[in-house]
């Protein structure tokens, strides 16, 4: 049985990236397979806390931009992380299977703790290690996200895979195992947990910065000009594309013209991925043309494609008991998957069960 799992961090500024790397990618998969997305608070602290209040209208925004962007709570489960007590429990477990070897290969830490390592918290370090809770308290077989993400994946997949091989007997004697789906000799033939499938593709797994073509698109950056924002009106837009970061020549006419130019690249791509249409596609049109000429038709694409967006979410933001009661609802839902989950995890690890 196939199972999404996805999620985003309520940081604050929602952005151009998390929407076309993948929000915008969840929508047709609801009614392909069973899907929960969820606002993953848990992880939106690891680079410290947020101040009073902060964190809870992140959280409504990025569940409003959801909806607004088409999940369906009808036909997904929406929920914010930390009402689920399941996730913080198997990621306790799953510190214990993860081998610090793994996690210091972790490109995301290096990143984000930058040179004061020291201090960056033991949450931000282990980080790795909840994601894959997240999406194993349900046994989620799929999870669509952009290519940052990448290595966080195989990671879960490596958890999984030692959880399944280390508690092999115990899966078998409990019979709580499924055939494992890629049989081979090293592996047990009963399994607890699924090796996640990452879903990362189309032309927008990796929207850059605006104002640095080799640098991701970012809730965190600090300088607001390198991101569109889901918030953003008309105005913001048109001047943050204006400012982008570009070279001085024309734009190509085959796509083997982007490789060296990053900026341009990121430009194309975000043209192709608003359009639904692929990057030579947008240099047929805009081959041999200036900036000057193709930022104005990027900025009316991105506000005719946004701006429908953003008014429903205002709208939504309006009235948080709309918001709360989807949450509270998904909640129950998630429980209901990931409790029974945890109650088979705790048998197979060990633990004496006395109520
Ligand atoms: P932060 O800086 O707080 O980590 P973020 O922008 O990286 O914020 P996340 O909440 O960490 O956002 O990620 C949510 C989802 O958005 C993930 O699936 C991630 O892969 C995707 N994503 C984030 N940034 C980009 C980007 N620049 N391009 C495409 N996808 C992205
Ligand atoms: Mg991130």
């Amino acid at each position: 049985q196939n199972r999404v799992f996805s999620g985003v961090q309520p940081t604050g500024n929602l952005h151009l990236g998390n929407y076309l790397g993948a929000v915008s990618r969840w929508v047709p998969l609801q009614d392909q397979m069973e899907t929960i997305f969820c606002v993953v608070d848990l992880h939106a602290i690891t680079a410290g806390f947020p101040e009073s209040g902060v964190l809870r209208d992140a959280t409504r925004e990025v569940t409003a931009a959801y909806i607004a962007a088409g999940i369906d709570a009808k036909k997904s489960i929406i929920f914010n992380q930390s009402q689920v007590r399941e996730h913080a429990e198997l990621a306790w477990i799953f510190n214990c299977v993860a081998r610090m070897g793994w996690l210091n290969r972790m490109t995301q830490f290096k990143e984000k703790a930058g040179k004061n390592r020291e201090n960056a918290s033991a949450g931000l370090f282990a980080y790795p290690n909840l994601m894959a809770a997240d999406i194993l308290a349900y046994r989620a077989t799929h999870v669509p996200v952009g290519d940052d993400q990448k290595q966080h994946l195989e990671l879960t997949r490596d958890i999984a895979a030692k959880f399944n091989n280390d508690f092999g007997a115990s899966i078998k004697d409990l019979g709580l195992g499924v055939p494992n789906p890629t049989p081979s000799p090293e592996v047990p033939e009963q399994v607890y947990f699924p090796l996640t499938e990452p879903m990362i593709a189309g032309p927008a797994t990796r929207i850059m910065s605006l104002r640095d073509g080799t640098k991701k698109m970012s809730k965190s950056d600090p300088s607001d000009l390198s991101r569109i924002n889901l918030r953003d009106d008309a105005e913001a837009i048109a001047k943050k594309i204006k400012k982008a970061k570009t070279d001085a020549d024309a734009l190509p006419s085959e796509t083997d013209g982007l490789k060296e130019r990053p900026e341009a690249d990121n430009l194309v791509g975000i043209y192709a991925a608003l359009s639904g249409k692929s990057k030579q596609d947008i240099l047929d049109d805009f081959g041999g043309q200036q900036f000057s000429a193709f930022k104005p038709a990027l900025s009316d694409l991105a506000v005719e494609k946004l701006s429908p967006m953003t008014g429903e979410m205002r709208r939504l933001m309006d009235d948080p008991v709309e918001i709360d009661k989807v949450l509270k609802d998904g909640a129950e839902r998630a429980s209901a998957i990931a409790e029974p989950i945890l109650k088979d995890v705790r048998a197979i690890v060990g633990f004496l069960d006395v109520r």
